[in-house]
């Protein structure tokens, strides 16, 4: 009898151990949006961008082309500007006291709707439009992150909504925001600090992606720096004790910052390279150079963390008797998140659909995953679903967070890179110069468009963004991460 009922209660415990969820279970993170109604405004916007499809692929191939770099994109930002001048905008040039940033106006009163546009390409990634690497010119720079296209979508939906609002007498103000240099997180930290997003009511933006999604995940806070050390010079054979060695106190800073791994929470990350180290072994160096990365969950935590790193590369100079400079680069915040808004967003690519690639691109995006040795999966023709992120902090880190502080900020991602492929890659530039990018384009600027006139036709929605970012921000008031006398990092115009 007692080992019958074992038996049975063996098998019970196997049979759970077993089953299936059933096909039932929901995943509890899952959010329920339907897709957006076609109002007659969004007919109008669609129509017009579809119209002037062809124009917005030539201005995405020239940025493509001009593939300027962080601070560089003097001919990438002049292209949108004079194009958003042309088309009626105000246009106000060098804004935050830089020459590529640019902010494009139209349109009076609230709601004030803001758009963000990038345009900067990435050094050494020169590509050809094809699906093996093969760079235009060797070491030159490649737009491996999609600017190209990011900021055309941006200006033709900023223009597309204009050209509704003029149509149909809507109230309200467009503004688009040229942002320079956010590959190295620096454009619109520096625009924030200006108070250039202050009088938004909201804000949307968008990235090129592997995926069709809209996420309202957050991003890590950061600060990053670069450290220079003085010594003094001696033969390292000959006379070493009159030496003081550069290098060694950045070594003793990065053993420092190894050991002090174990001591931060979890979620820190620290990353560094030595970007000047001496010249030769038998001399002993009396300058180095080292940049460094320390990310965080929240600001909070990276300004804990940074003031314990700094006592590190103060002691590193101690043991070495040599001193230091600290060079300030940039810091941002932890990206704040929008359910409201993003559900509008959502709702809206829901309605727009994934970007519609023939079967030429899907081979074209094969080849390029055959040449990776990844799987040949092509390009991503689902929308991902509209889900809450498993976690509250994110990885990576962005300028965008700074104006997610300023203002509610939806993100949304269109797809024009082979699932698989890394981010800043070769892969990526081709498909971003040719037909693949212009498709993901259009879609990107209509669900801007469509999601913009939803915002400026319906107060309330903006009303509730408000509450929700407000109730985020636990009533913390934007503080800029940079010290208040450090100049954005202004770069000349570079001869080609
Ligand atoms: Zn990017």
């Amino acid at each position: 009898m007692k080992r019958a009922l074992f038996s049975i209660l063996g098998a019970m415990l196997l049979l759970s151990l077993y089953a299936q969820p059933s096909q039932e279970e929901k995943d509890p993170l899952l959010l329920e949006v339907k897709p957006a109604k076609l109002t007659p405004l969004k007919k109008d916007a669609f129509q017009w961008l579809e119209n002037n499809m062809p124009e917005f692929s030539k201005i995405s191939e020239k940025i493509w082309e001009f593939a300027e770099v962080a601070m560089e994109e003097y001919e990438s930002a002049e292209l949108l500007a004079s194009y958003l001048e042309k088309k009626g905008f105000k246009v106000e040039r060098g804004v935050a006291g830089m020459p590529t940033a640019f902010v494009a106006v139209y349109g009076s009163g609230e709601p004030i709707i803001g758009i963000l546009a990038e345009y900067d390409a990435l050094p050494t990634l020169s590509q050809k439009r094809l699906s093996h690497k093969e760079p235009v010119e060797e070491g030159e720079p490649g737009h491996g992150c999609g600017h190209n296209i990011f900021g055309t979508a941006s200006t033709a939906a900023a223009v597309a909504m204009k050209e509704v609002m003029e149509k149909r007498g809507l109230s309200g103000t467009v503004k688009l925001f040229g942002c320079p240099a956010e590959e190295t997180v620096v454009g619109k930290v520096f625009m924030a600090r200006d108070g250039v997003f202050d009088d938004l009511s909201c804000c949307i933006q968008w990235h090129p992606s592997t995926e069709n999604n809209v996420s309202l995940g957050s991003s890590n806070a950061l600060n990053q720096f670069e450290v220079e050390f003085f010594g003094k010079t001696a033969h390292s054979a000959g006379d070493p004790w009159h030496g003081r060695s550069a290098l060694d106190a950045i070594e003793l800073t990065n053993v420092g910052l190894n050991y002090l791994r174990e001591h931060l929470k979890p979620t820190a990350r620290i990353h560094y390279v030595i970007l000047d180290g001496g010249g030769a072994p038998n001399v002993v160096p009396d300058y180095a150079r080292a940049w460094y990365y320390v990310r965080d969950i929240d600001r909070e935590s990276v300004d804990k963390d940074y003031k314990r790193v700094l006592k590190i590369i103060e002691a590193a100079s101690m043991m070495t008797e040599t001193t230091y400079k600290i060079k300030f680069i940039s810091g941002v915040h932890e990206m704040v998140s929008n359910r409201p808004g993003s559900e509008v967003v959502y709702s809206n690519l829901l309605l727009v659909g994934p970007p519609p690639f023939t079967e030429e691109e899907q081979t074209f995006a094969k080849e390029i995953q055959k040449n990776l040795g990844v799987e040949e999966k092509g390009l991503k023709t689902e929308i991902e679903p509209f889900k809450l992120p498993q976690r509250s902090w994110g990885s990576g880190s962005s300028d965008v967070a700074e104006v997610s502080w300023l203002t509610p900020t939806t993100s949304l991602g269109v797809a024009y890179k082979p699932i698989g492929t890394p981010g800043h890659h070769w892969g990526a530039v081709a498909c971003g110069g040719m037909s693949i990018g212009h498709k993901s384009m259009m879609i990107a600027a209509k669900v801007m468009a469509a999601s913009g006139l939803d915002f400026l036709a319906h107060p309330e929605i903006v009303k509730k963004m408000r509450v929700e970012w407000k109730k985020k921000k636990k009533g913390k008031e934007y503080k800029s991460p940079l010290p208040a006398d450090l100049k954005p990092p202004i770069k000349a115009k570079s001869k080609k």
